[in-house]
């Protein structure tokens, strides 16, 4: 049920074509909610007292395309974000079709961003969290990734119980987890949703940490989902707690 006062947390997976893990985790993320929802009551309180938006695959026919080719990923204008945000002008963004960090003719040229950046718009009041999972690398990425700058809420988002929390969630399972606070890349989702008012803006980057790379193998699923899980309760915990704008 929505419920029009209820603080949101947004959820995309799949924004990169090549990223499966992401995907995956965002189909974990509502089985485990609906299945926990009677004996967690933990996550039975996340569910109530907020709304979560799931956008299971973000890149649709980006991510049908790497299921079918593997070595080339030209002609998929949809390979890389185009959130505005100082798009093109800095370090991490290609114009070219072909390279991977490609990221689209104008910014917000694709439909799906272009929807997104719409419903984020609209619900900015709600949405307290937009959270944006990537593999890999296994870090915790927050704003501003497009430029060496402190965030206002940096201390709020930082260094109180939160993002500690989260990372130590994060770092729980997979052992060498690490929180990274300037990552250079361009038209960024975290460092949009951040300049549109959203207060808490995270992206995952799940495992590994190159061994596999994006071909994780399936036996990895679960203990990647089952610590990156942690870390999203975790932050939508936070939501209903203080420190929150
Ligand atoms: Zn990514």
């Amino acid at each position: 049920i929505t419920r029009p006062f209820k603080k949101a947390v947004w959820i995309d997976c799949g924004v990169h074509a090549r990223e499966w893990i992401g995907p995956a985790f965002c189909q974990w993320f509502v089985k485990e909610a609906l299945n926990s929802y009677q004996q967690d009551s933990g996550m039975r309180r996340l569910m109530n007292q907020l709304n979560f938006y799931i956008m299971p695959v973000f890149n649709v026919d980006g991510y049908h395309y790497s299921w079918k080719t593997v070595t080339s990923v030209c002609h998929m204008p949809r390979s890389q974000l185009n959130f505005e945000l100082n798009l093109i002008v800095h370090e991490g963004a290609s114009l070219h079709p072909c390279d991977d960090t490609y990221c689209g003719p104008f910014p917000e040229s694709e439909p799906e961003v272009k929807a997104v950046a719409k419903f984020l718009r609209k619900h900015r009041k709600r949405v307290k969290a937009y959270i944006s999972i990537h593999a890999y690398a296994q870090m915790l990425l927050y704003p501003y990734s497009y430029k060496y700058a402190t965030i206002p809420n940096f201390n709020c988002v930082v260094s109180d119980f939160h993002l500690q929390t989260v990372n130590l969630e994060f770092v729980h399972l997979g052992g060498d987890h690490s929180v990274i606070i300037f990552y250079v890349s361009s038209g960024s989702s975290i460092d949009w949703a951040y300049k549109n008012g959203i207060p808490y803006a995270y992206a995952f980057e799940l495992r590994d940490t190159g061994y596999y790379g994006f071909l994780l193998p399936e036996t990895l699923i679960n203990p990647t989902c089952t610590e990156t899980m942690r870390a999203v309760k975790t932050i939508a915990s936070g939501l209903l707690k203080k420190c929150t704008k």
